[in-house]
C-alpha cells in the first residue's frame, strides 16, 4: 500500500537511495534536509533515476516552528529519519554542535510527529552503539551505550534511548531502529554517491578523491593490527542494499521498538578494499601506511540474522558490485 513519507536528509547519501527505493515502489516521498551536507542537484539525480522528483523542503531541524509546519501540511504516514551529522573525529572537536545537532534535531521531530499524529517512525543507527564487545560480531541483543568512543556514537546511543522512552509513552508509536554497517558504494546509474562537503573521513570517499586526482595518497590507518594481513576490517554493505532494508522495515513496522542490524555478515579489510577498488579500476592507487587512527577498532561485523529472519532481508550485492558502481559514480563525478 502507498505511503507518504517524509524523509529527512533526503538529499543526503543514504537518504537520496532510499528514496529511490520508496519512489521506485509508489510510495509518495517528501525530503526535509538543510544542506548542510548535500547538493540540491540531488533531487535532479533522483528524478532522472525514478522519473518523480519529491517535493523538497529546506528546513533545519533546529528550526521547530519550521519542522512542524512541514508536518502540519504533509500528513506523513511515516518518517525515515537520516538527517545529521556524521564525522567521528569532528564530533569530539564539536560535541555541544553535534548533541544540539542530532538530538534536539530529533526531539523537534517527535514533537512535530506528536502534533499532527504521525506514528511510525525508522532512524537511522548506526553499529558504533554496540562500543567494545567481547565478541566482533555484534548481535542486537548485546548490551549497547558502554565504552562509545566519541559524542557521534553516544548521540546515535541516547536517540535509540529517547525513541524507546517515547514508545512507552505511547503504546500506538512504531519505531524502527536500524544500525548500519559500513555504507559503501552508489546508485549504478552512476549518481547519488558518498560526496560529502569537505574532506572525507570515512575509507571509500576517500579513496574516490584519490582516483580522481583530488586528493594525493590513501593513508592506510595501521597495518599492525591483529588481524590476516594486519588492517581493520569492517562489514561493508551497499547503499542500496541499505536502502532496500529500510524497505523491508517500513514494511514490518510494529508498535513497540525494533531493532536490526542492516550490514552484511562479513568483514572485509582495508586492504582487501583498496586491492579490489584497483583491480576494478585497472590502475593502482597511491597510498602508503600510517599510523593507527584513534578510537578504531581491529574488526567488527553485523551478525544479520534477526533482519534475514524478521524482515525477510539479506545483503545480495557484494564488494565487486561496490567497486563498479563507486567508479561509475566518479566517471559522472569528475
Ligand atoms: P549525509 O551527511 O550524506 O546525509 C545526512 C543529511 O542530513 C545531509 O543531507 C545533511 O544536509 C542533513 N542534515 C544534517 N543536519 C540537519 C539538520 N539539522 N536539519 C536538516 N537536515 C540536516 O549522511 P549519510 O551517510 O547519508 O547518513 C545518513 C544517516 O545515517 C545519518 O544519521 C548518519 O549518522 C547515519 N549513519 C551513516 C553511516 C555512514 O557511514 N554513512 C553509518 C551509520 C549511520
Ligand atoms: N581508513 C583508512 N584510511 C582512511 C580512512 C579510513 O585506512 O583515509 C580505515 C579506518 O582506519 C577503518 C576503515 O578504513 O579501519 C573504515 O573507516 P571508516 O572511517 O570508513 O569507517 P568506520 O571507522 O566508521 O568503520
Amino acid at each position: 500500500m502507498s505511503q507518504r513519507i517524509l524523509v529527512t536528509g533526503g538529499t543526503g547519501y543514504i537518504g537520496s537511495n532510499t528514496a529511490v527505493e520508496l519512489l521506485s515502489a509508489g510510495h509518495e516521498v517528501e525530503i526535509l534536509d538543510n544542506l548542510y551536507n548535500s547538493k540540491i542537484e540531488v533531487l535532479d539525480e533522483i528524478e532522472q533515476i525514478t522519473g518523480k522528483k519529491p517535493k523538497f523542503h529546506q528546513v533545519d531541524l533546529l528550526d521547530e516552528a519550521g519542522v512542524t509546519r512541514v508536518f502540519k501540511e504533509g500528513n506523513f504516514d511515516a518518517v525515515i529519519h537520516f538527517a545529521g551529522y556524521k564525522a567521528v573525529g569532528e564530533s569530539v572537536d564539536k560535541p555541544l554542535e553535534y548533541y544540539e545537532n542530532n538530538v534536539t534535531g530529533t526531539l523537534h521531530l517527535l514533537k512535530a510527529m506528536r502534533e499532527t499524529g504521525v506514528k511510525k517512525i525508522i532512524f537511522s543507527s548506526s553499529a558504533t552503539v554496540y562500543g567494545v564487545q567481547e565478541s566482533p560480531e555484534y548481535v542486537e541483543t548485546m548490551q549497547t551505550g558502554g565504552h562509545l568512543s566519541n559524542p557521534y556514537g553516544r548521540t546515535k546511543y541516547f536517540i535509540e534511548e529517547i525513541l524507546k522512552d517515547y514508545s512507552v509513552a505511547d503504546p500506538e508509536f512504531q519505531v524502527c531502529l536500524l544500525r548500519y554497517f559500513n555504507p559503501v558504494g552508489a546508485h549504478p546509474a552512476g549518481l547519488l554517491g558518498d560526496d560529502p562537503n569537505g574532506i572525507p573521513n570515512n575509507l571509500m570517499p576517500f579513496i574516490m578523491r584519490v582516483a580522481n586526482g583530488h586528493l594525493p595518497e590513501l593513508k592506510i590507518f595501521g597495518d599492525d593490527y591483529p588481524t590476516e594481513d594486519g588492517t581493520c576490517r569492517r562489514d561493508y554493505i551497499h547503499v542500496v542494499d541499505l536502502a532496500k532494508g529500510h524497505m523491508a522495515a517500513l514494511d514490518h513496522l510494529k508498535p513497540g521498538v525494533s531493532i536490526y542490524n542492516l550490514g552484511s555478515g562479513k568483514p572485509t579489510s582495508v586492504k582487501e578494499i583498496v586491492t579490489a577498488f584497483e583491480r576494478a579500476r585497472g590502475e593502482e592507487l597511491p597510498k602508503s601506511i600510517a599510523p593507527r587512527r584513534s578510537g578504531d577498532l581491529p574488526e567488527f561485523w553485523a551478525n544479520p540474522a534477526k533482519a534475514k529472519a524478521e524482515l525477510n532481508w539479506q545483503t545480495e550485492l557484494d564488494i565487486d558490485d561496490v567497486m563498479r558502481d563507486t567508479l561509475a559514480y566518479i566517471a559522472k563525478h569528475a
